[in-house]
């Protein structure tokens, strides 16, 4: 499991000198192959140690800019995730807006509710994974409301759309990388936490972001990729309504309490390369 890769260093991502790294060791000891052949051999009984299907979340610039490139250079095959409205700039992921806040602001700290005083000044990544944290307990209109208060009390103000280094890419650079080999799934319309949001709107989220990408792109994706992917994410209505869209659906943790289609376990994608070697053997 990839989410950026990147060498800035107000984001969190993954340096591409290390991915070029990573993808040189996958091509050289492991077999990589396409998610959907990795699911027929998981059917078949067929699936050895050595497969490694890769995925990457979320549909950032990055992706198109500095990943891409370097899968092709290795022929590896990938899925990505997108998020439907993320790619059509009508909104901003909402851990990224909480890191432009604090990216923007100049006054040093903030009572936020919930956390009582946090210090932003020195201790910006540490303040983000703090909030973003805690953040992740509200619905979608509860958490944007929050971050809108926020800015306003750091004296920040929101771009509508998302500003570099938190753009998406565009469905043009997405049909170019399919007709190149990529296979594209949904990460949602919005990316909320599904489990917390009504059955209506869950229903919403996977339909639609499921329409959207089959008109930009063409073909129905199969994949659902689950916006923060914990076990906590994920309800039983959640998995019923991908049953309904989708022909598998992924989480973002290792361990799972059932094998399931619907609820395939990821390994992330450490920085360090021995880390990646270990993880790749516990896996
Ligand atoms: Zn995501």
């Amino acid at each position: 499991m990839y989410h950026r890769v990147l060498d800035n260093e107000d984001v969190f991502s993954l340096s591409v000198q290390n991915f070029r790294q990573q993808m040189a060791y996958l091509s050289k000891n492991y077999q990589v192959i396409p998610i959907k052949e990795l699911l027929r051999l998981m059917n078949e009984g067929g699936l050895r140690s050595r497969h490694v299907a890769l995925t990457f979340d979320d549909g950032h610039l990055d992706f198109y800019e500095n990943t891409w490139p370097i899968l092709k250079e290795f022929s590896l095959p990938a899925s990505l995730y997108v998020t439907t409205e993320f790619v059509n700039a009508r909104i901003w992921l909402w851990p990224d807006l909480l890191k432009f806040v604090l990216n923007n602001t100049s006054i040093e700290s903030i009572n936020f509710p919930g956390l009582g005083e946090v210090r932003i000044f020195n201790e910006r990544n540490a303040a983000w994974k703090k909030m973003a944290n805690h953040l992740l307990k509200y619905n979608s209109l509860e958490r944007l409301a929050h971050i809108k208060s926020m800015a306003s009390a750091l004296d920040v103000e929101l771009p509508k759309s998302p500003v570099e280094p938190f753009k998406p890419l565009n469905w043009k650079q997405l049909k170019e990388m399919e007709a190149d080999g990529l296979d594209i799934g949904s990460h949602t319309l919005s990316h909320p936490i599904l489990s917390l949001e009504t059955k209506r709107h869950i229903f919403k989220e996977l339909f639609e972001s499921r329409n959207i990408i089959a008109e930009q792109i063409g073909y129905v994706p199969e994949g659902i990729c689950y916006p923060n992917g914990m076990l906590d994410d994920v309800s039983a209505d959640v998995i019923a309504e991908a049953e309904r869209h989708y022909r598998y659906g992924l989480m973002a943790c290792r361990d799972v309490p059932i094998a399931s289609k619907y609820m395939i376990g990821r390994i992330a994608a450490p920085q360090d390369i021995e880390e990646f070697k270990l993880r790749l053997v516990k896996g």
